[in-house]
């Protein structure tokens, strides 16, 4: 039967030797070979699995499952409630969230009906880890919360540390480090208190590494607000705790621990001006990243692109995010997918590259979105899954509000808030081309006319292209002050100006080039061009929607010859 093949199995020794990593510890192997019953075995098979997850999550994901068939056959809930807590973890690492609710699914409901109250807490840990993966921020802090207070309650100190180590990744992934400090603070006394060595070695590790985390983020984030002594401050503690880290490292080496200090060290050295160095640590993260085989970390790639970024290799630092991107996308880390997606937004926005920028935001736009899918098709089964689905959609709403947002910057000049050439082409062919009947009934006759200012070279050449600057914005601002609102107004070029708007005659066309030219002459210049009175040429045209190219060509021939005429002056003349 084809259902039997599918069927949890009772691993069978050779079964099992397959399974087991070459690596795995002796003293595991003989708790394994040693255990006295079913139970005993399901439990050895959860911690060989656990071992097995930093080298390969796929060995893990099948030793949790023999562990959970084992645990199964003899009915023990509670192991089987460890395997399910293992398997969620994986399965959330290799982003398949479908199985990681549902194991923790599983584990919820086993753990109620057998009244196992003591693994609650960590339930509500793993649960919380699914949660941030899916962008749940608030529901995962809250099952952390809760994780925390039942540990104390309990007196657990595994899962009061687990708890705090959690809290502080929550609150640096969300990019808060101060509040990362506190938990990791509060996780340093915890650690003071161990009577248990082995759990106050790991967890020292694991608060060494946070605090280098949260460090670095402060000092990133000093930066960003250009407070240097912040900066050096946090550079300075970030590397400190970045040397108890290595001492901690020698005890119990653990090669994640090590990546993620490499990529930390990374930051703070590039932070403090050394980018040899912080190139030397993130290509060693990258190498680690490599011998776990399983690419599960970003944060080699995100600083080497923010190297890149600093030295200026723009191309090449998009290519690490991208490279970021891929792997946060194969786990639908969706926080992740957001950062990354809005650093390289950021990053084509700072070159310029408007209409890129554009389809990054587009991008994340999907990827909010897809979630928010993602999840409703979740909610229908887990109807306590309504906070994912708050979250989701606040983050649509917010992408889709920087998506308007930047879809008018692109057709925005960014000097005077006017329209760009882009947008004025846009609106051109609006009004040419206009869908479903758009246009306006009174634009059917329209003036299209062409502003430059005389002699624009002067102003740059005698004061500076910044009071060149300011004119521009002042004379964008006269001519704003000519127009209706709906008209098409913007900067074509340098010191050029369009202004498109409906009129019902000629005259009135003329009347509104001259108010033009009247206002730019009329205007007092003496403090920003002491030595100059500023003027400005119009040319202009009246034209039907369906001529507007022609009627384009001929308002900028009548520049010409208005310039021509000795400036300061409107072409064609009074009608
Ligand atoms: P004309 O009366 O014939 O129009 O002379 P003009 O000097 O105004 O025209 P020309 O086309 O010779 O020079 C335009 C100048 O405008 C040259 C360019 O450096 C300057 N320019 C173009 N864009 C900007 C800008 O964004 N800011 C500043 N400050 N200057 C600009
Ligand atoms: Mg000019
Ligand atoms: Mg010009």
């Amino acid at each position: 039967m084809e259902n039997e093949a599918q069927m949890p199995a009772t691993p069978t020794r050779d079964h099992l030797d397959a399974l087991l990593p070459a690596d795995t510890p002796t003293d595991l192997m003989a708790r394994l070979r040693t255990a006295k019953d079913g139970q005993a075995r399901a439990l050895a098979l959860v911690e060989v699995a656990r071992h097995t997850r930093e080298t390969s999550l796929g060995s893990a994901q099948a030793l949790g499952e023999a562990a959970l068939s084992e645990a199964l056959r003899c009915g023990s809930a509670r192991a089987a409630v460890e395997a399910l807590i293992g398997l969620t973890f994986v399965s959330a690492s290799l982003g398949q969230q479908e199985r990681a609710l549902d194991a923790i699914g599983r584990a919820q409901a086993m753990l109620e009906e057998h009244r196992l109250t003591e693994l609650l807490s960590a339930v509500l840990n793993t649960r919380a880890l699914t949660r941030l993966t899916g962008g749940d921020v608030t529901g995962a802090r809250q099952d952390l919360q809760d994780a925390l207070d039942l540990a104390r309650q309990a007196r657990d100190p595994a899962d009061q540390g687990n708890a705090l180590v959690n809290l502080a990744w929550l609150a640096c992934s969300t990019g808060d480090p101060k509040d990362a400090l506190h938990h990791l603070n509060l996780l340093e006394e915890l650690i003071h208190t161990l009577g248990d060595e082995g759990l106050a070695e790991s967890l020292s590790a694991y608060l060494h590494e946070n605090r280098a985390h949260a460090y670095a983020l402060l000092a990133r984030q000093a930066q960003e607000l250009g407070r240097e002594d912040a900066q050096r401050q946090a550079v300075q503690q970030g590397l400190m705790v970045l040397r108890a880290a290595r001492t901690a490292l020698q005890a119990t080496p653990s090669l994640t621990s090590e990546l993620l200090c490499a990529a930390h060290e990374s930051t703070l050295l590039r932070l403090q001006g050394d980018l040899r160095g912080a190139e030397r640590l993130a290509r060693r993260a990258a190498q680690l990243n490599a011998v776990l085989k399983q690419q599960l970390y970003i944060e080699p790639q995100v600083c080497l692109a923010e190297l890149l970024q600093a030295r200026g290799e723009i191309d090449a630092a998009l290519s690490q995010y991208s490279a970021a991107l891929d792997i946060a996308r194969r786990q639908h880390r969706h926080l992740d997918i957001q950062r990354l997606l809005s650093a390289i937004s950021a990053l084509h926005e700072q070159q310029g590259r408007l209409p890129e920028a554009l389809d990054v935001l587009r991008e994340a736009l999907q990827a909010a979105n897809t979630a928010l899918d993602r999840v409703n098709g979740a909610a229908a089964r887990h109807l306590q899954l309504d906070r994912e689905l708050r979250q989701a959609r606040a983050d649509a709403s917010s992408w889709q509000d920087r998506l308007r947002h930047a879809e008018v910057q692109a057709r925005q000049d960014p000097l005077t808030g006017l329209l760009n050439r882009r947008g004025l082409e846009e609106g051109l062919q609006q009004l040419q081309f206009p869908g479903d009947g758009a246009r306006p009934a009174d634009w059917s006759l329209l003036a299209v006319a062409f502003v430059d200012v005389d002699h624009f070279k002067h102003v740059n050449d005698r004061h500076s292209h910044a009071v060149g600057d300011q004119v521009l914005r002042v004379v964008g601002r006269l001519l704003a002050g000519q127009v209706r609102p709906g008209d098409l107004l913007g900067r074509y070029g340098g010191e050029e100006f369009v202004l498109v708007t409906p009129v019902r005659t000629r005259g009135r066309a003329h009347g509104l080039a001259e108010s033009c030219r009247r206002a730019v002459e009329a205007h007092d210049w003496s403090a920003l061009l002491p030595d100059m009175h500023l003027t400005a040429s119009v040319g202009y045209a009246v034209t039907t929607p369906d001529r507007l190219p022609q009627a384009l060509r001929i308002a900028d021939d009548h520049l010409y010859r208005a310039k021509n005429a000795g400036r300061n002056r409107v072409f064609p003349a009074a009608p």
